[in-house]
């Protein structure tokens, strides 16, 4: 069946990925993007920052006055700003939580009401293996990611009588915009980590989030699904 789908931050990287996988199993797909529209234009583009509860709502209304009320919604949208503890400034830490984590929160509150009135609804956060992992430099992204997990059960305990389910989904080392600075040394050494012996895709996580949006994974909620290569295990 067909399904409206918004992916925040679906112009790009992962969420580009999600947002295409959704469409190629003909779903009716909305994305978000602050400033570069996806490059293929069968996706409906729509405006938005996260951190900005107005442009959430505006583009909602715009997705669902094409698509009809979003029934799966996936938060991807998601920013790093990497500094040691000792060097992090407050306002580093605020504006990372408050894309990542209190993001996740706003745009899974507006999804809510119509997935409440509709009897259905799939809402799918992307983590990270920060989460679970740490990762020096990270405590702001690290914190923000693991956030995502107690809202997910939360959202899961609240609304699993109505056939909504909320999973997290945590990506490892893929390589997009987001760790293109990283320095050849560090991803080397990142590499020698992962038991898979290699970094994921793009697509690898969008196959684990259209399973947990489809019908066949109605009885999972609450769950937080690795997609990292083994590199989260053990935590
Ligand atoms: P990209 O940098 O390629 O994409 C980030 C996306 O988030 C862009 O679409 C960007 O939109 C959007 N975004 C950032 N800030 C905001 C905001 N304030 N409001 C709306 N949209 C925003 O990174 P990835 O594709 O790799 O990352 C996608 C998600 O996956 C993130 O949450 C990231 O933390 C997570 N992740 C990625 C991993 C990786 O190795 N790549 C590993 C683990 C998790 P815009 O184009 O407007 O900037």
């Amino acid at each position: 069946m067909s399904r409206s789908v918004l992916v925040t931050g679906g112009n790009r990287g992962i969420g580009l990925a999600v947002a295409n996988a959704f469409l190629a199993q003909g779903d009716r797909v909305a994305v978000t993007c602050r400033e570069s529209p996806p490059p293929d234009g069968k996706l409906l583009a729509v405006r938005c920052d996260v951190t900005d509860s107005g442009q959430i709502d505006a583009a909602f209304d715009t997705a669902e006055r094409a698509h009809g009320p979003v029934e799966v919604l996936v938060s991807n949208a998601g920013i790093i700003d990497d500094v040691l503890l000792l060097r992090m400034r407050e306002e580093q830490f605020t504006r990372v939580v408050d894309t990542n984590l209190t993001g996740a929160y706003r745009v899974a509150r507006r999804a809510a009401r119509g997935m409440v009135r509709g009897g259905w609804g799939r809402i799918v956060l992307i983590s990270s293996v920060a989460a679970v992992r740490g990762a020096p430099g990270q405590v702001n992204y690290a914190a923000s990611k693991a956030g995502l997990g107690g809202l997910a059960r939360a959202v899961a305990r609240e609304l699993g009588s109505r056939a909504i389910t909320a999973n997290v989904v945590l990506p490892g080392f893929i390589p997009t915009d987001i760790n293109a600075d990283l320095p050849e040394k560090v991803r080397q050494e990142a590499l020698t980590q992962i038991p898979a012996g290699r970094y994921g895709r793009p697509e690898e996580v969008a196959a684990a989030v259209t399973f947990l949006a489809s019908d066949a994974a109605g009885y999972i909620t609450g769950a937080l699904l690795p997609v990292d290569g083994g590199l989260g295990m053990g935590h």
